[in-house]
Parts: C-alpha cells; sequence; structure tokens
C-alpha cells in the first residue's frame, strides 16, 4: 500500500527583527558562546552559508520544546505556526523545497 500525507496549512511570518512575531525575543548571545558584534555563525546552518549580519540582530524562538541552537532566528527565517500550536523556526530555503503559498 502507498500512502501520501494529508495536506495541512501552515501560518508563516517572515522575520526580520524584534516585534515581527510575538513569540521570537532577543537573543541571549552568552547563551551560545558568541558577541552581539560578530557576524552570523549561524549555529544551526551546516550547510556554511551564513546570514551574514551581527549576532545582535538575531532572535530567539523560546516556545518550541528544543531551547537550543536551532531555536536563533536569522533576518528571513520564517516562523512557522502549525494547528496544534506548535511553532518553529525555518531557514528559507529548506522550507521552500516543502511548501507553497496558498494565499
Ligand atoms: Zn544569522
Amino acid at each position: 500500500m502507498k500512502y501520501m500525507r494529508i495536506p495541512q496549512y501552515v501560518e508563516v511570518t517572515v522575520w526580520h527583527k524584534l516585534g515581527d512575531h510575538p513569540e521570537v525575543e532577543k537573543l541571549d548571545v552568552s547563551r551560545f558562546d558568541v558577541s552581539d558584534t560578530e557576524l552570523c555563525t549561524c549555529l544551526k546552518k551546516l550547510n556554511g552559508e551564513t546570514c551574514g549580519r551581527p549576532m545582535s540582530e538575531h532572535g530567539f524562538l523560546s516556545t518550541s520544546e528544543s531551547d537550543g541552537k536551532s531555536n536563533i532566528v536569522c533576518p528571513g527565517d520564517f516562523i512557522v505556526e502549525y494547528d496544534s500550536g506548535y511553532i518553529r523556526v525555518e531557514m528559507p530555503d529548506a522550507f521552500s523545497k516543502q511548501w507553497i503559498m496558498v494565499q
């Protein structure tokens, strides 16, 4: 038997700065052993590409079950909210490979 996943809708916010999404707060850089002025180390990105912005311009999503570096929000990242209430950070490239805009 073959199965296909049932389509679902998610709410997406493209995050650029503090205030763009209520669940993204200022990044406490000391938690990740970096400084505010250091350029993005994209601690969560494994492909070597970074957003190139200072860490002071990053946010932190504190609501999901993970509390680690995967919750660091780069300017331009997508905040994705599922019907279940689960919220996560997605890099634009990864997100666009799985989702299409419907409205
Ligand atoms: Zn970044």
